[in-house]
Order: structure tokens, then C-alpha cells, then sequence
């Protein structure tokens, strides 16, 4: 807990504080340290306006201005700077209205979600616990801070995340707010689908996803979360995901090869996601169905490193015989090419090669054919080699 980056967010509160203003650390950074996890960011609540902390640090991020957020970049580490806040007036379950800022610590810890998440830290890293967070997370309690029933209807946000929370932490939902959540799931409907989005990945990501899940089907929130609802085989293949995804990319190649008829665009697309993602989804579904009868090191010179993860547990999920990293990785080192600028010919070998053939599409089949074949050490990666084994009708 005393490690650098806590040291650091404690020389930034000092300088809030010889500014004449409070400030302390809040949130989930708090949180992961009582529990001695790993710590990502530090977020930091301060009785400054925004215009004050960018007053006081010299290298600031103006990120969420109208929220009250500065990001202060402090000895080459970043810092949430927050204002003291109190979310006014919510219209429909959707993000507060306007931000009203407050001056005491009390009422900005009030507004958070979670009593396990409304902790904070002064400067001396002593705990300021008004509602009993630290004997939630000793008892391993998802508890809201206040009703559970008004907190929901404020930001139905909160619903998704408690079950996130609980997939990232193994606690459980306090039985009023797994109630709550049952009563009130329709409300989750009226929330930016990019903010269930976020909440969704880390929820497929955490350690105790099976139980999350479990709450997710009890409450009948699963229903709300977009193509999730009213398809008996949709839900049939996610009762039988059996272990954490590492990234929304798996969780769509999965879908979409257990339910065909969705496709990996009407994912993306309903879930608002990156084009990154998109590609990524439909390189691994591409690479599990050649994977059924394909050679592996051919599959594995053509699998993104970046997915080299995600490609091995959707074996474990979408396949009859799992590959583990281990071998992925074995297999990948012993390839004689890693890409094809490691081949010796190009297109223009190619040519020279068959000079009476006129250009067109061959060559770069052809030239596919030579990648296969140098990939599988069918003919070794030389142009004399690849020559010969051209002509010869490959
Ligand atoms: P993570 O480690 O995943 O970032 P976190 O607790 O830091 O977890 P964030 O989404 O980064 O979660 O939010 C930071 C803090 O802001 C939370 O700990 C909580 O106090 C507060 N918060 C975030 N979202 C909400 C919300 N929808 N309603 C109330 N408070 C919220
Ligand atoms: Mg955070």
C-alpha cells in the first residue's frame, strides 16, 4: 500500500492542502489496497474547483471539465482530480443532469455507489469510513450506500455494476440490492449501452464471472443487456461459458459460433463496439473454424500475437481439443517465417519465375501457396527451393 504511487498521490494531496484545500484519495484505488490488490489508478476528491487544480499543477489534462475531473500528471504518473460532488437531479435512471459541487468530503462520499467504494484516504493514508466499507469488504458485501432501491432508480448503471463487482471481487450482492435489482432490471434499458459496455467487459473478465453470472440470470438483468434477451439459444451458450473471457473479442467469436445466426456485426454493431474489437472477433472465429481441419502451425503463423490468449481459450470453449498457451507459443517459435516479409520471394520472383505468363490474380495466389508451403516446411524458404517446387506444380 505504501508503494511509490500511493507516495506520490500523497505529495499531490500535500499540494492541495498547503493550498489550503482538502483532498484525499477515493474509490476503488482505496478499495484494492484494503484488499491488497493491484492498484490501477488513483483518484483523488478535493474541495479545489477545476480551475484551481490546473492553477496549482503544472502538466494537467483537462479530460472531464463539466464533471469536475482534472488529470494531473504528477513524477510521470496520472491522478483523477476530482471536486467534492453531489449529483443532482437524475431524469430517468440516466446520468446526473448537471454536477453540483459541494465543499465537504461527506457528501461527495454519499454519492458513490457502494459502500466498499465510498472510503477514503487522507494523506497520512488513514481511513475516513462513513458507511462502513471496510466491514463490507471484510464480510465480502456488495452493499449500496443508502436505499438500494433509490440508488438504482437514480443511475441503473449501478445494477451492472454491482454484478461486475462481483465478478472482479467474489463478494456477494446484499440481499436488498439483489431484490432491487430484480425489481427494477427494466431500468437498465434507458443506460448508454457504451457504459454497459464497459461494465460487461469487466464482468466477463473477472475471476468470479460464473458467479456474476449466476446474478445476472437470478435478477433477469441478462435481459437487458443488448441481443442477450428473448432467445432461448443466446442464452443456452452463455449458461455454458465454464470459465473468465479474456476480452469482449472472445465473448463475440463465442456467441457467434454457438448462435450462427447472429452475426459478429450485429454484435458490434448493437453493442456500439470499436472496430478493433470487430476485427478481432472475426479473425479468431475465422481461425477456430480452420482450426477443425488445419494444420496448427499454419493456423498459429496466421493468429495476431495479440490474440494469442483469447485464441486458446476459445478452443477451451468452441472446440474438442483446447490448445494452451504453452503450446501456442512452442509452436509459434519454431515457425521458419513469422510473416510473410520473411519470405524470399515476392510477387515479382513470382513473375520472373513464369515469364510467359501474362499478370493477373495468380500471382498472388500463387504467392499464398509459396507462404503456405515455406509456413508448413513443405519447401524451404530459398528462392532456388521455392523455384523448383513452382515448376514442378507445386
Ligand atoms: P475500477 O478498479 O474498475 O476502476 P473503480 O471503483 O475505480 O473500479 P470506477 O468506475 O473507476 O470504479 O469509478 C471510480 C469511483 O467512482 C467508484 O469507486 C465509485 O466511488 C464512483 N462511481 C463510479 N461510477 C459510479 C456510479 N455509477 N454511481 C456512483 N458512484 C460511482
Ligand atoms: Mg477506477
Amino acid at each position: 500500500m505504501t508503494n511509490n504511487y500511493f507516495r506520490l498521490a500523497q505529495q499531490v494531496i500535500l499540494y492541495l492542502e498547503e493550498q489550503g484545500f482538502q483532498a484525499y484519495i477515493v474509490g476503488g484505488a482505496v478499495r484494492d489496497a484494503i484488499l491488497q490488490r493491484k492498484v490501477e489508478d488513483i483518484d483523488i476528491a478535493t474541495s479545489a474547483h477545476p480551475e484551481e487544480v490546473q492553477r496549482i499543477f503544472s502538466k494537467v489534462i483537462p479530460t472531464g471539465i463539466q464533471h469536475g475531473t482534472v488529470l494531473v500528471r504528477y513524477q510521470n504518473e496520472s491522478f483523477e482530480v476530482t471536486t467534492f460532488r453531489t449529483e443532482s437531479t437524475y431524469s430517468d435512471s440516466r446520468r446526473p443532469d448537471n454536477v453540483l459541487f459541494v465543499s465537504n468530503l461527506q457528501d461527495d462520499l454519499a454519492r458513490r455507489d457502494f459502500t466498499m467504494n465510498a472510503i477514503a484516504m487522507n494523506r497520512s493514508l488513514e481511513l475516513i469510513d462513513p458507511f462502513y466499507g471496510q466491514q463490507d469488504i471484510e464480510y465480502k458485501l456488495i452493499r449500496t450506500v443508502g436505499k438500494a432501491k433509490e440508488r438504482f432508480l437514480e443511475d441503473a448503471l449501478r445494477m451492472m455494476r454491482a454484478i461486475r463487482f462481483q465478478s472482479q471481487l467474489g463478494f456477494e450482492i446484499e440481499k436488498t440490492a439483489l431484490l432491487a435489482i430484480q425489481q427494477n432490471r427494466q431500468r437498465l434499458s434507458k443506460i448508454a449501452v457504451e457504459r454497459i459496455a464497459v461494465e460487461w467487459e469487466k464482468t466477463i473478465r473477472g475471476n468470479y464471472f460464473l458467479e456474476a453470472k449466476k446474478s445476472l440470470f437470478s435478477t433477469g438483468l441478462f435481459q437487458y443487456l443488448p441481443l442477450l434477451n428473448n432467445d432461448k439459444q443466446v442464452e443456452i451458450a452463455i449458461k455454458e461459458i465454464h470459465r473468465p473471457l479474456p476480452s469482449f473479442a472472445v465473448f463475440i467469436a463465442y456467441m457467434n459460433i454457438s448462435v450462427q445466426k447472429i452475426a459478429i456485426t450485429d454484435w458490434t454493431t448493437q453493442w456500439k463496439l470499436s472496430n478493433q474489437i470487430k476485427k478481432d472477433s472475426k479473425t479468431l472465429v475465422q481461425l477456430i473454424l480452420q482450426y477443425q481441419s488445419e494444420a496448427l502451425r499454419w493456423i498459429v503463423y496466421q493468429l495476431p500475437f495479440h490474440l494469442s490468449e483469447d485464441f486458446c481459450v476459445l478452443t477451451e470453449l468452441s472446440s474438442n481439443h483446447a490448445i494452451s498457451m504453452q503450446n501456442l507459443l512452442n509452436e509459434k517459435k519454431t515457425l521458419v517465417i513469422q510473416s510473410r516479409n520473411e519470405l524470399v520471394v515476392t510477387g515479382n520472383d513470382i513473375i520472373s519465375f513464369f515469364p510467359d505468363r501474362s499478370k493477373g490474380s495468380w500471382i498472388q495466389e500463387l504467392l499464398f501457396q509459396v507462404e503456405q508451403a515455406v509456413v508448413l516446411e513443405k519447401v524451404d524458404n530459398t528462392k532456388t527451393a521455392i523455384r523448383e517446387w513452382l515448376k514442378n506444380g507445386s
